[in-house]
C-alpha cells in the first residue's frame, strides 16, 4: 500500500483518550435525488442505536442543490416525521462543492460526517469512524475506494492520471480513491471553513488542512437509485480545478517554453557560425535563429509576469497562515 497509508494510520501521541461529543451533523448534499433520500434516511438511522448508546445526538442537513425534481418535497416529508431533519435549498445548481460548505457553515454538531445520498458511502461505516475519533483520538476518519469496478475504464484512467499528475505538481497530499465521505472534529471543520476561497476543491482542502486522519478502506459500491451527476465532461473540468486550485505549476510553463526556444537559438547559431566559415549562405538559419531569439524571449517575459500572478493568486486565496492542533 502508499505510504500516506503507514504514516496516517500510526495511532496518534494521545491514543486511548477517551473523547465525549454531544452531536453528529450529517451533511448530505442531494441533486436530484428524490429516490436516493427516503432511502438513506432509512439506511442511516439504523446507525441510530448505536449513537444514542453514546450519548451522541443526530441531526441531518440535506442541501438540496437546486434539484429539478421532487428532492424538496421528498426532505420537507423526511421533517414531517423528525425534526432533527434540516434542509439548505439552493436558488440554482451550484454543484457539490457549494452544497458541502453550506452544509458545514450550517452543522453545530462537535462532529461532523460528510456523506453522498446515494448510498455509495455506506452508513454502515459510521459507528467505526466515531470510535477512530472517540477513543483513538484522531481528528478526522477519511475513505477510499481501493477498487473503481463499476466506474467506466476510461474514467478509471483519467482519474488515475490525475492523480499521478497532482501528486507531481502538487505539494499538498490528495489521496488516490479518497471520497468526500469522512468524519470530522469540530477542529477540522472550523479549519475546512476557514478557507473562504471560491474555487473549492475538498479532497485538496482536506489534505491541506492536515490533522491526524485515519483511512478506512472499502470496495466501490454502485448508487442506489438514479444516475451519478458527473458526467465526463464535467470531471474534467473539476480536475482543471483542483489542479488550479493546488498548484501554479502550470504557470511555469512559459519559463520552461523560453529556455527551450533559447537553446534552439544557440544551437542554430553554432551551426551559423559553422557554415558561415565554411562559406555557405546563412540568412535562412539567421533568421530561424532571430526567430528563436525572440520567440523565447517573449515566453520568458510572459514567464516572469506568471510568477508574480501565481504569488498573487496565493494571496488572494487568503489562506490561513497555519492552523494550530494543539497549544498551552
Ligand atoms: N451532488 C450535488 N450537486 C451536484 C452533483 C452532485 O449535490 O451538482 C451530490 C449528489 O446528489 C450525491 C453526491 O453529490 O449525493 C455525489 O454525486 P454522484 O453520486 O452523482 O457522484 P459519483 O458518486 O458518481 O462520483
Ligand atoms: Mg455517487
Amino acid at each position: 500500500m502508499n505510504d500516506y497509508n503507514d504514516n496516517n494510520n500510526t495511532l496518534p501521541e494521545n491514543a486511548g483518550e477517551r473523547r465525549t461529543f454531544q452531536k453528529l451533523s450529517i451533511i448530505v448534499p442531494c441533486y436530484n435525488e428524490e429516490e436516493s433520500v427516503p432511502l438513506f434516511y432509512a439506511e442511516t438511522m439504523k446507525q441510530a442505536p448505536f449513537f444514542s448508546s453514546k450519548n451522541v445526538e443526530l441531526e441531518f442537513i440535506f442541501v438540496n442543490d437546486g434539484s429539478r425534481d421532487k428532492t424538496a418535497q421528498a426532505i420537507k416529508s423526511l421533517r414531517e416525521k423528525d425534526d432533527r431533519v434540516h434542509m439548505v435549498s439552493f436558488s440554482r445548481n451550484f454543484g457539490k462543492e457549494s452544497a458541502i460548505f453550506a452544509g458545514l457553515e450550517k452543522a453545530d454538531g462537535d462532529l461532523v460526517v460528510l456523506m453522498d445520498v446515494d448510498l455509495q458511502d455506506p452508513p454502515a461505516l459510521l459507528p467505526q469512524m466515531y470510535t477512530h475519533i472517540a477513543e483513538e483520538g484522531y481528528d478526522a476518519v477519511g475513505s477510499r475506494r481501493v477498487t473503481r469496478s463499476g466506474e467506466p475504464p476510461v474514467r478509471s484512467w483519467f482519474a488515475r492520471r490525475f492523480y499521478g499528475l497532482m501528486r507531481k505538481i502538487s505539494s499538498t497530499e490528495i489521496v488516490d480513491g479518497a471520497r468526500d465521505y469522512r468524519m470530522m472534529t469540530r477542529k477540522v471543520v472550523d479549519a475546512i471553513l476557514a478557507m473562504k476561497e471560491t474555487g473549492r476543491f475538498s479532497k485538496g482542502i482536506f489534505g491541506w488542512v492536515g490533522y491526524k486522519t485515519k483511512w478506512l478502506e472499502y470496495e466501490n459500491i454502485n448508487r442506489v437509485a438514479g444516475e451519478t451527476k458527473w458526467s465526463f465532461r464535467k470531471l474534467f473540468m473539476y480536475s482543471i480545478d483542483g489542479i488550479v486550485a493546488f498548484s501554479t505549476a502550470p504557470l511555469a510553463i512559459p519559463v520552461i517554453m523560453g529556455i527551450m526556444f533559447w537553446l534552439a537559438a544557440f544551437v542554430l547559431l553554432v551551426i551559423l557560425i559553422v557554415r558561415a566559415a565554411l562559406g555557405f549562405n546563412v540568412l535562412m538559419l539567421g533568421l530561424f535563429a532571430l526567430i528563436a531569439f525572440t520567440g523565447g524571449a517573449v515566453l520568458l517575459g510572459v514567464g516572469i509576469v506568471a510568477v508574480y500572478i501565481a504569488k498573487l493568486y496565493l494571496e488572494t486565496k487568503d489562506r490561513p497562515k497555519y492552523l494550530v492542533d494543539e497549544e498551552f
